[in-house]
């Protein structure tokens, strides 16, 4: 090993023997080494030097970063030799691909009602103030606006699409004041990320006067009628009956979304409300509805087990194969598991019960009735592609497919089809050279690189837990 670190002699790798040598071994100035002197490694200052300028590196990097975030590069125009790929939505599914796709190689237009990506597994956190709805957003035009190419954004809802003639019909969306006519985009692909919506089951009175959990604004209901809920109990002159009523919270379907909101609102009813409402902490009840025998169906039963104790622990009651029928201003229209029919008044009701297909989703299977036989979405492929329709592609709880209806799964599919696209592109300009006359050479090599990318593999997906 000496004579190894004998032969060198540059002034760095003396440097480094000083730090790394065994203990009592020392670098004598011609690079003998006496193994006489013990000496501490590495020294002091040599830690707190590099600690030192590891922190202004840091420092550097973070300043440098936040001024770029703010101050984007100008971006390439649109251009007009490049195919366009029109991605419907702004969820999961559709910003994990935006952020992936490489804008050298096709020209984007995003279309969305809504004009952030809405981080949702913090929802249920932020209709109870533990966590501020501005900070579970992010601004689509803030991720197109750091892509290379400019990106078209569109806030507004896709209403029909017309796969014949390659176009989407677009519409302005009700929360901007001018009624706009309806406007048609055209595509080379489409990308469809337009998730689902909250099923009512057809009960009466959902609608009106219940709470979904899915978007910002939902989550916003629930916090006004939350508080207004308390307040109320708190006035002077309140009937038992009316405070018994007002305090009670009743939550609708005992799946993830379900179980997880009832856990969150217990959280700060009992415990953070004790300290501003000290005599209204103990007034307040929470309860889950669930029409089937147990909760968290799709999970196993150890899970299920756990969960109801805990529940039962903090007092939190679980009506089981309990049906609601209807939903009233105060109160819910039961159907308990003896076949009785009875009510249920309530203060707030968040209806969590799973989704449905959107309208979107439910006219492009009716374009396809052989292809698309599956009723609780898009029928795809391994590689995403609408099956029965050619270049239109969809992705997350839009589709039907074996995976969990998650953000998990959907933004591993925003990813993959970003990849998928990259490689594409790149098949489709070999083959296109392969057309033209190359020499014999020059053909040989492009053939090689034809057969590297030749086949797309499928997606995979790679589950990293039930809770991320
Ligand atoms: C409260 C809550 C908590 C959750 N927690 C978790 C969790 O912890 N882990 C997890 O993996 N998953 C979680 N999920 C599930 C996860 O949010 C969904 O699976 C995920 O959002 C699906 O992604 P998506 O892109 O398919 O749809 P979405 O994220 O719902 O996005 C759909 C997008 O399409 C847009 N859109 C709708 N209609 C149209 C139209 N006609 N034209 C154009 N755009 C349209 C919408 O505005 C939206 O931008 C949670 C869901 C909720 C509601």
């Amino acid at each position: 090993m000496q004579t190894i670190l004998k032969s060198f002699h540059s002034v760095k790798a003396r440097r480094y023997l000083e730090t790394v040598k065994p203990l009592n071994t020392r670098v004598t100035k011609n690079n003998n080494f006496s193994t006489t002197t013990v000496r501490r490694v590495p020294s002091l200052s040599v830690i707190s030097s590099s600690m030192k300028y590891g922190a202004i590196a840091a420092v550097s990097y973070g300043a440098y970063k936040m001024y770029y975030w703010r101050h984007p590069r100008v971006q390439a125009p649109m251009d007009p030799d490049k195919k366009t790929i029109v991605v419907l939505g702004s969820g999961w599914a559709s910003t994990s691909f935006l952020k992936d796709i490489d804008t050298k190689y096709y020209n984007l237009i995003v279309i969305s009602p809504r004009n952030y990506f809405l981080f949702t597994p913090l929802l249920p956190s932020s209709t109870v103030g533990t966590v501020d709805l501005k900070s579970i957003i992010e601004p689509i035009r803030f991720t197109s606006r750091h892509k290379t190419r400019d990106i078209k954004v569109y806030e507004a809802e896709c209403t029909r699409i017309d796969p014949e003639n390659k176009t989407v019909t677009i519409k302005d969306v009700p929360s901007n004041k001018v009624k706009e006519p309806e406007r048609s985009v055209t595509y080379d692909y489409l990308v469809l990320g337009v998730g689902a919506r909250n099923s009512t089951f057809g009960v009466q009175g959902v609608d009106r006067y219940g709470c979904f959990l899915k978007e910002a604004k939902d989550a916003r209901k629930i916090h006004n009628r939350l508080m207004a809920c308390v307040e109320n109990a708190a006035l002077p002159g309140q009937s038992p009956e009316e405070v018994k009523r007002l305090l009670h919270m009743v939550i609708v379907g005992g799946g993830a979304t379900g179980i997880e909101y009832a856990a969150e609102l217990h959280d700060f009813l009992i415990d953070d409300l004790r300290t501003w409402y000290p005599d209204l902490a103990d007034k307040v009840k929470i309860s889950l509805v669930e029409a089937l025998p147990s909760v968290l169906p799709q999970f196993s039963q150890k899970l299920i087990k756990y969960t109801e104790g805990n529940f039962r622990k903090q007092d939190i009651t679980i009506h089981t194969k309990t049906m609601v029928k209807e939903v009233r201003e105060k109160e819910l229209v039961v159907k308990t598991p003896d076949d009785s029919i009875e009510t249920i008044p309530y203060g707030l009701l968040v209806w969590a019960t799973g989704n449905t297909t959107t309208p979107l989703v439910n006219d492009l299977i009716q374009k396809f009735p052989e292809a698309q036989t599956h009723k609780k979405g898009l029928v795809v492929d391994d590689w995403m592609r609408l099956k029965g329709c050619e270049d239109i592609y969809a992705f997350g709880d839009a589709t039907a497919t074996r995976y969990a209806p998650t953000g998990q799964v959907a933004s591993q599919q925003g990813k993959y089809l970003a990849r998928y696209f990259k490689q594409l592109y790149i098949r489709q300009a070999l083959e296109e050279q392969l057309k033209k006359g190359l020499g014999e050479k020059e053909k040989e090599k492009v053939e090689k690189k034809f057969e590297r990318v030749k086949e797309i593999k499928p997606f995979h997906y790679s589950h990293h837990g039930s809770l991320w």
